[in-house]
């Protein structure tokens, strides 16, 4: 591992990407008393990108989303969570006959105001909640360098800043991560998937049973297709939730709905990737409809509701193995280190949990408990630890849920 020469006390910290891991680091910085820190955003500004809506959030997730916010920002947190509590996974093939499906532990039990799953924009929203002045839109980040022991971070509009630590939370494609480990890249694992909402309200009408309703579902049909839905039904909507507990701060119209992933391996497909990725909302609905045409309707019809505009292709990755970077004072944070299928419902969490981690480990340097190069060695070895883990369940999940993922026993065994 390389050595900086000096800044055992961090006090400027730069983080790149204001996602879900960066922007609860931020919130953590902000709550530990160090002020000196910038989040750098390639997206002109906070509303949605395509990056999925619904979020499952574990009890290590809740833990680590109250450890970081500020006591008003967990109460909008609480109050506009998911108000369906999942009952664990329910599994059936296309004729809705049910099927074995793994269940979860949740400590939490029934709790009634238990946060285990949130719109992924509220909670973009309530993760940037008083950080104003930390955090610059429109800013993406090219190239950073050394300048004895500090870090220049370049941006594409030319300008510059420079800090005593580059937290590299810049996601699954991460740039930081590119000069760093050029080696390094997420596996693909062969599945295609086709992201969507339908609002709640269609759904229904269009005769998604009751017992579907607030569960999260996972269909695997003969054919190797797989649907899964996920409901959110916002205890309270973000807007008038915000007017009492957090006057000034401004939500977008939401309503309930479903989140629903359909996935195949690309051989069952059958579409060359240029193809699927150029196809639109509309056609993507469509072609879910055509494959799905020998399915139970009460299935299909959530598919034939969905939103063509909210409907995009994605391909399902996995970072392994996952390791620790040789830098001490560029370190990396959630997807830019640790990439894993959706599958697991995990990805999100762990990127908070290495906010936390992360976070203590700054503090600790930056009052000279630690040496930066302790801090974040312990840092990085528990954040492989677990990500590790939780990488290698979301493939096990990608393996039962799919039957076929590019990754064979060996290499799974071994994540
Ligand atoms: C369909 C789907 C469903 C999912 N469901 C779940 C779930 O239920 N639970 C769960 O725990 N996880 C889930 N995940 C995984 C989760 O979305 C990710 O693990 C999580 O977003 C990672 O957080 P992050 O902060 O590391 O990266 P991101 O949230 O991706 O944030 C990275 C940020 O960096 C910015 N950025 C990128 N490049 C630059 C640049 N050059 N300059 C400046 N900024 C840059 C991006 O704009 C972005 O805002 C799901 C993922 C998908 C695709």
């Amino acid at each position: 591992m390389d050595t900086p020469r000096g800044q055992d006390r961090p006090s400027r910290i730069i983080i790149i990407g204001g996602g879900i891991g960066g922007l609860a680091l931020a919130q953590g910085l902000k709550r530990a008393g160090l002020g000196d820190v910038t989040v750098y955003e390639r997206d002109e500004s906070a509303a949605g990108r395509m990056q999925g809506y619904r979020l499952r959030i574990s009890p290590e997730g809740e833990r680590a989303l109250r450890d970081c916010l500020p006591p008003r920002a967990q109460d909008l947190l609480t109050a506009t969570a998911n108000e369906r509590h999942e009952q664990g996974l329910a599994a059936y093939d296309e004729r809705l006959e049910p099927q074995w499906a793994p269940q979860f532990d949740d400590p939490r039990g029934d709790a009634p105001d238990k946060v285990d799953a949130v719109d992924r924009v509220t909670l973009r929203r309530i993760l940037l909640a008083g950080l104003d002045d930390v955090v610059r839109f429109g800013r993406r980040f090219t190239r950073w360098e050394r300048a004895g022991d500090r870090i220049v971070a370049h941006f594409a509009d030319g300008g510059s800043d420079t800090c005593d630590v580059l937290v590299a939370a810049d996601g699954a494609n991460s740039q930081v991560r590119a000069q760093v480990r050029p080696d390094y890249r997420a596996v693909d694992l062969g599945v295609r998937a086709i992201l969507s909402r339908t609002p709640r309200a269609k759904a229904i009408e269009a005769g998604l049973p009751e017992t579907l309703r607030d569960r999260f579902v996972n269909v695997t049909g003969s054919n190797g297709l797989r649907l899964a839905l996920m409901p959110m039904v916002f205890r309270t909507e973000p807007r008038p939730a915000a007017e009492k507990l957090w006057p000034g701060l401004e939500f977008d119209a939401a309503e309930d709905y479903y989140m629903s992933v359909f996935s195949v391996h690309r051989d069952i497909l059958g579409l060359d990737d240029d193809t699927f990725f150029a196809m639109t909302g509309r056609e993507l609905c469509d072609l879910v409809l055509d494959r799905t045409s020998g399915w139970h309707p009460d299935l299909r019809g959530v598919f034939a509701h969905a939103e063509p505009e909210e409907t995009y292709p994605l391909a399902l990755r996995a970072t392994m193995p996952v390791e620790p970077w040789d830098t001490v004072n560029v370190v990396p944070l959630g997807d830019a280190v640790h990439t894993m299928p959706p599958t697991g419902g995990v990805g999100a969490n762990t990127a908070l949990r290495d906010a936390v981690s992360l976070c203590r480990a700054l503090t600790s340097a930056a009052r000279g408990e630690r040496s930066l190069a302790d801090a974040v060695a312990g840092y990085q070895r528990e954040m492989v630890g677990y990500a590790t883990e939780a990488t290698e369940m979301s493939l096990k999940i990608a393996k039962w849920s799919m039957r076929k993922i590019d990754i064979n026993e060996t290499n799974l065994s071994q994540a």
